[in-house]
């Protein structure tokens, strides 16, 4: 037995050096904002980098900001990477939605803003998903005839307009956690919220 005590005092200076070695070891940064940057540019869209804070409850994490993506934004879309690459799948499902509902193509967004340093719309005591750019609000759809179908004029419409945005708020729903609409709350009246949670909820 006294053969074997040398190999286990090796055993365990060999273990301790490892986690000594684990302990001076940087912490790495996680890959998930990197390849989500990666992923973005591969996607061919214009992604500029944004000056977002990157600290305190505000801070957002990959900011990128987009002048257009597949379709025309009524305004740039400074936002997280996540919310970003979150949108981009929804909206190419967005598209052919439109296509079948309305028989147009789908060309323009009007958005309310990704990121914004304020706490949540009627609960004061909790930040927005909109501090830290994990939201979007979303107001109208333009389409290749010109028309544009807003949440607040059409959300209750019998016609296609109507029909095409309670189909877009459901296919929203498999895209983000948390989907508000006009059926909310009246601070939704007039546009969608889209968030990446940790809340889900579904108002389509
Ligand atoms: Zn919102």
């Amino acid at each position: 037995m006294a053969g074997f005590r040398p190999l286990g005092r090796a055993l365990i200076a060999a273990m301790l050096a490892s986690l000594a070695a684990c302990a001076r070891a940087p912490h790495p940064a996680p890959p998930r904002a990197e390849s989500c940057l990666a992923a973005l540019r591969a996607a061919g869209l214009g992604v500029e980098p944004w000056d977002a804070p990157t600290a305190g409850a505000c801070r957002v994490e990959a900011p990128v900001r987009l002048a257009r993506t597949r379709l025309a934004l009524s305004r740039p879309l400074e936002t997280s990477c996540a919310l970003a690459s979150a949108w981009l799948r929804y909206e190419e499902e967005l598209g052919r939605l439109a296509r079948r509902v309305t028989g147009r193509e789908l060309v323009a967004i009007e958005h309310a803003g990704s990121h914004a340093c304020r706490p949540m719309t009627g609960n004061a005591g909790r930040a927005s998903l909109h501090a830290r750019a994990l939201a979007l609000d979303v107001v109208a759809f333009r389409l290749s005839d010109g028309s544009r179908i807003a949440v607040e004029e059409h959300w209750r419409d019998r016609g296609p307009a109507g029909r095409f945005l309670r189909a877009a708020a459901e296919l929203a729903c498999r895209h983000f956690a948390m989907v508000l609409t006009p059926d909310s709350d009246r601070w939704h009246r007039d546009h969608f919220h889209f968030d990446l949670g940790p809340f889900s909820r579904c108002d389509a």
